[in-house]
């Protein structure tokens, strides 16, 4: 029986591992550390946390708490590692990093199916019979990099993620907001925040004045002219934003018959019009900050995000073209993608996709049919956003409820975390009985 090769020693590759050893299959993990280190690992360990401690909300009617409870269930390695090693952090699953990753190293080292080398991989392994899932995460090698460039088009990889707030369309004013696109008659793909000129210029003043986080030394700030955080457009001067992002032209608002002196553009974010992007928002604001700020935006004043924006240094692929739901290549069945470069974000959600790349890689091995998590899954959530997005305007996401199917009917607010932990539960429970997903 061959050995299944995973290259990265991090979250999602300990996770695939884990997930292969489980089920009798024998591993070549593959690690760099310590003979080579990326800009934010420090130590020898597995699994290090490059961060925070956190692994977010460990309450099951959270969307995070909902994916580590389907982890748990699968038995994942990372879970169970970070409940062992946990620390008080409130409704958070925070972890003592140095056990967490010491514990999670020794677990793969002694276990006799696994051959740990700690070499770099230079170049994407040619077709196997056996298989190979890639998990170098959001700093891989620069070799590594662009041999995967090589293989999916510079286009499909990217080096940076830019990512603007995501909104609750039932959390907008719409009796402010209109529906329009550019020059169009009548509604438009795009919603529009209509602004005065009092608004505008109240608006730039916090933008001007606000907090944000400082960008990392090796994020170099050369890469961000294509897709310039909207703080420092605001800092180019007073009417950069006017002229740039929140350009009015075209967008006359049905409520006055006048363009406005600006807007804040709303883009569907998914098919369903449950959630839209704030267009061109990327940003670096602290997250308070973004809430505080994005709220000033006629008709957003009770806005809900689903999430926020940010800018960060990642490397990602354009899964949605390149990626089949079972986190093989489309154009290689046996080769398999996980963690961040699949474009998920957040250890849990790396992690997440390491465990589903290790299922089916056993699968694979084992002659048996790969699978696909149900959509009403957090899991399921995860792997729609990767591989039924729009390619074209796809950024990474962490786990939200935006990603889930749509409700077919109202639900109050306040019951719908548990609801969703409920059809997950039990969309869970029919998967694991149909497929044998377990074993
Ligand atoms: P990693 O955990 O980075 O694992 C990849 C592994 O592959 C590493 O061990 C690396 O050494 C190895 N490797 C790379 N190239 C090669 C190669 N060619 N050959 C062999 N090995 C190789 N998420 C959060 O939820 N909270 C945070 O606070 C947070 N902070 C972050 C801070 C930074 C600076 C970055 C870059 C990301 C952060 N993330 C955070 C995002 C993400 O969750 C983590 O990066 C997470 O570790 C990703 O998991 P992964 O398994 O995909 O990659």
């Amino acid at each position: 029986e061959q050995k299944i090769t995973v290259i990265g020693g991090g979250l999602a590759g300990c996770e695939a591992t884990w997930q292969l050893i489980r089920r009798g299959c024998r591993v070549r993990l593959f690690e760099m550390r310590p003979r080579s280190y990326s800009p934010a690992h420090h130590s020898d360990n597995l699994a290090e946390l490059v961060c925070s401690n956190s692994l977010r909300s460990d309450e099951g009617h959270s969307a995070v708490g909902l994916l580590k409870k389907e982890m748990s269930r699968l038995d994942s390695l990372i879970m169970k590692t970070a409940y062992e090693t946990r620390v008080p952090a409130g409704k958070a699953l925070a972890v003592n990093r140095e056990l967490f990753a010491k514990k999670i190293t020794a677990t793969l080292h002694e276990h006799p199916n696994v051959e740990i080398i700690r070499e770099e991989v230079t170049e994407l392994p040619p077709p196997a019979s056996a298989p190979i899932i890639l998990a170098t995460g959001p700093l891989t090698s620069s070799s590594l990099a662009e041999s995967l460039a090589g293989f999916t088009g510079k286009k499909r990889l990217a080096f940076y993620d830019a990512i603007a707030p995501i909104v609750y369309a039932e959390s907008l004013d719409m009796t402010i907001i209109y529906s329009k696109s550019r020059y169009s008659d009548g509604p438009g793909d795009y919603l529009n925040c209509p602004m005065d000129k009092a608004a505008y210029l109240l608006f730039i003043d916090e933008l001007a004045k606000a907090e944000y986080t400082p960008l990392k030394e090796f994020e170099d700030v050369k890469y961000f002219e294509g897709c310039l955080p909207v703080e420092v457009i605001r800092s180019r001067g007073e009417d950069t934003l006017r002229f740039g992002p929140m350009k009015p032209v075209g967008l006359a608002d049905p409520n006055t018959g006048k363009e406005p002196y600006a807007v804040v553009q709303l883009r569907k974010e998914n098919r369903e019009g449950t959630t839209y992007n704030m267009v061109g928002f990327q940003t670096k604001l602290t997250y308070p900050e973004q809430k505080r700020i994005f709220r000033l935006i006629p008709g957003m004043e009770n806005a809900e995000f689903a999430r926020l924006g940010s800018i960060h240094r990642n490397t990602f692929v354009t899964s949605p073209e390149l990626l089949d739901p079972t986190l093989q290549f489309k154009k290689r069945s046996d080769l398999l993608l996980a963690g961040q470069l699949s474009g998920v974000e957040g250890y849990v959600e790396s992690a997440a996709m390491g465990l589903l790349a290790g299922i089916n890689g056993a699968r694979i091995s084992m002659g048996k049919a790969p699978v696909v998590p149900p959509a009403e899954t957090a899991l399921g959530a995860l792997v729609a956003h990767l591989t039924g997005s729009d390619p074209k305007k796809f950024q990474p996401s962490n786990v939200n409820f935006g990603l889930f199917p749509p409700w077919e009917k109202k639900i109050r607010k306040k019951f719908r975390g548990q609801e969703r932990a409920t059809r997950s539960e039990r969309a869970m429970d029919l998967w694991l009985e149909q497929y044998g997903v377990e074993n």
